[in-house]
């Protein structure tokens, strides 16, 4: 029987972090080279947020600049990865009885693409999106996400993108490397948790002190719950990348692995 796919939780922090030679280049094609190569990779990113649950099910799907003022070499970036119908499909019947609508105007945002850019340079790996419902409450997306589980066995590679910490109203530009120390406080707590596999106290994140400063912007943290629901008894926990940017972002990421 071959290994389960891992899944992973990035923190993709900043659009600047995509461009070559960037503070999280090296890391994330690290992380890239430390996974077996996926069938197709499917992404619940934090930039995708829909009325009910829809999955991308073109077969080519575009780069999306989600942002504005950043330098034209962003905007020139491309990460031509084919889609997948077929995994999209298989999303939806996972997912059933709730219903998912096939996309076919999104593509991939700079959650995915800015990350993958460098896990995947090639591109050459099909990719898909799951956005999330903003209609639902943790629980509730901690138990789509369990639904997936099966992709793992059938060499998908699942990865969460969003931010642990994300306050964009405290970012700090003078502080490129370094946190807050509310950031920091709830950035080791998450990390405590997730090692823990506390998927309840991930869940209930907003009891913690610091939750408001660090974690008002659920759509960056739902992401994590998605990857750490997908976790399997057994399964290791590694912190890839553990840095606070700008005092506000985490860039701390997590890979669970059988
Ligand atoms: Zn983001």
């Amino acid at each position: 029987m071959s290994v389960p796919s891992p899944v992973l939780f990035i923190g993709h922090g900043s659009p600047m972090n995509a461009l070559p030679g960037g503070a999280m280049a090296s890391s994330w094609a690290a992380i890239g080279g430390s996974v077996a190569r996926p069938k197709a990779v499917l992404v619940v990113s934090a930039h995708w947020e829909t009325d009910g649950v829809a999955v991308t099910a073109m077969q080519s799907p575009r780069t999306i600049h989600d942002f504005r003022g950043f330098p034209q070499a962003l905007f020139d970036m491309r990460y031509p990865a084919a889609g997948s119908p077929a995994l999209a499909a298989r999303v939806q019947s996972l997912l059933a009885p709730t219903p998912v609508r096939a996309d076919l105007d999104w593509g991939l945002d700079h959650g995915t693409w800015s990350v993958l850019a460098h896990m995947f340079p090639e591109a050459d790996i099909p990719v898909v999106q799951l956005s999330l419902d903003r209609r639902l409450d943790l629980p509730a997306h901690a138990a789509l996400a369990r639904r997936l589980a099966p992709l793992r066995d059938e060499g998908v590679l699942i990865i969460g993108s969003g931010d642990a910490v994300h306050n964009l109203r405290r970012f700090d530009p003078s502080l490129p490397s370094g946190g807050f120390d509310w950031a920091v406080r709830f950035n080791e707590h998450i990390k405590d948790r997730v090692s823990a596999g506390d998927l309840d106290a991930l869940i209930a994140y907003r009891s913690h002190p610091d939750a408001a400063l660090a974690a008002p912007d659920f759509e960056h943290y739902a992401p994590l719950v998605y990857a750490a629901a997908l976790r399997r008894p057994g399964d290791r926990v590694e912190v890839l990348t553990d840095e606070i940017q700008y005092g506000s972002i985490s860039m701390t990421s997590f890979a669970f692995r059988s």
